[in-house]
């Protein structure tokens, strides 16, 4: 089994060999990276002051993409990372737009 150069193996539950009679959705793990801490204590209108973000890809026959998760408090995001690329370029553009530097 491969793991993506990403996956943290303390935290990895990939496990291909629950697959091998069929494919059950949820028996096989996942890839998972460690996690990020966000902090967000500036941030309104959020039900916790802290997140933590981690990427995660599903185990099947065949080839699942990698996502990424967001969780604040209560609440879970989980997009696919190829399609949360350029909604956080497009956010981190804003966001720069507003930021003075030096
Ligand atoms: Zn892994």
């Amino acid at each position: 089994m491969e793991h993506p150069t990403w996956c943290d193996p303390t935290r990895c539950t990939a496990d291909p060999t629950t697959q091998i009679d069929g494919y059950r959705l949820g028996a096989g793990g996942e890839h998972l990276s460690a996690l990020v801490s966000l902090e967000l204590t500036t941030c309104l209108r959020l039900s916790a002051r802290s997140g933590t973000a981690w990427l995660s890809e599903a185990v099947a026959p065949w080839r699942c993409a990698p996502y990424l998760n967001v969780r604040i408090g209560e609440t879970e995001l989980s997009m696919a990372a190829e399609d949360a690329a350029p909604v956080l370029s497009a956010l981190l553009a804003l966001a720069d737009l507003a930021v003075v530097r030096g």
